[in-house]
């Protein structure tokens, strides 16, 4: 467990109306650290990114990042404090330009900022997509162009929600080579994963859920190389 943590939920419920979906969670991201958040269908890792960005806001329980406190800080605050966003539908304006999508999406933060010509080094593809509008993108390139928006607006941490669903194996290949690139980069990582072995290939340290709460936390080696742990926790 990293020291100074970048991000730490600490004991959080948080709400649908009446319904609790999460239960005493808490977790930390170091800085630069990858951590993947894994679980069957309704664990609530998709519940748990909600409350880190203010979308669904923790009813009890505290979350601090990079050393202020934003439980119940604003969606726009949180973004820019730093921490970025993959959604799993990418919520991509379909109507507009990838380079608007792009633009409109650039935001400083104290953490680095990222040009679109690096975004090309990483997405060498996205460069010659620049003035195609974004309804008639692939499930790779609408992907490409997410996390390329997320880049712009100068994240300390990116939470990525399911990042290979949907996706051909060549592009889940390259999203997670992203994932590295980013961790390279000095950019921390939050990612929930269907695709456990994926997740595991990328992760430094592993949170499973199940049923609302935090069931498990370790690194991620150990589910690497422990077939029999990862069967009872995972499934597989
Ligand atoms: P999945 O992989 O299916 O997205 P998950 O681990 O991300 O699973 P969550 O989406 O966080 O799980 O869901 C956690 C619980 O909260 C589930 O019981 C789910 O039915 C419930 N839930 C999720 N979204 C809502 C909502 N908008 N309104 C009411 N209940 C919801």
């Amino acid at each position: 467990r990293p020291a100074q943590a970048l991000l730490s939920i600490d004991r959080i419920d948080t709400f649908y109306g009446e319904t609790q979906a999460l239960f005493d969670v808490s977790l930390r991201v170091g800085a630069g650290e990858v951590v993947a958040l894994l679980g069957p269908n309704g664990a609530g890792k998709t519940t748990t990114l909600r409350s880190i960005l203010g979308l669904t806001p923790a009813r009890a329980g505290r979350i601090r990042f990079d050393g202020r406190e934003i439980t119940r800080a604003s969606t726009h605050e949180i973004a820019r404090a730093g921490v970025g966003w993959v959604p799993d539908d990418r919520r991509i304006f379909p109507t507009l330009t990838v380079a608007r999508n792009l633009a409109i999406a650039r935001k400083k933060s104290r953490f680095r900022a990222w040009s679109e010509k690096e975004c090309f080094e990483i997405f060498s593809a996205l460069e010659y997509l620049m003035h195609r509008e974004c309804e008639n993108l692939s499930g790779g390139e609408m992907q490409m162009v997410a996390i390329s928006r997320a880049l712009l607006g100068s994240p300390g941490l990116v939470l990525f929600d399911e990042p290979s669903q949907g996706l051909a194996p060549k592009v889940v290949q390259d999203v997670m080579k992203t994932i590295t690139r980013l961790k390279a980069e000095g950019v921390a990582v939050l990612v929930v994963e269907q695709n456990v072995q994926s997740a595991l290939e990328v992760a430094d340290r592993v949170y499973v859920m199940n049923l609302g709460t935090v069931v498990h936390e370790g690194p991620a080696d150990a589910l690497r190389r422990d077939a029999a742990l990862r069967l009872r926790l995972l499934g597989v």
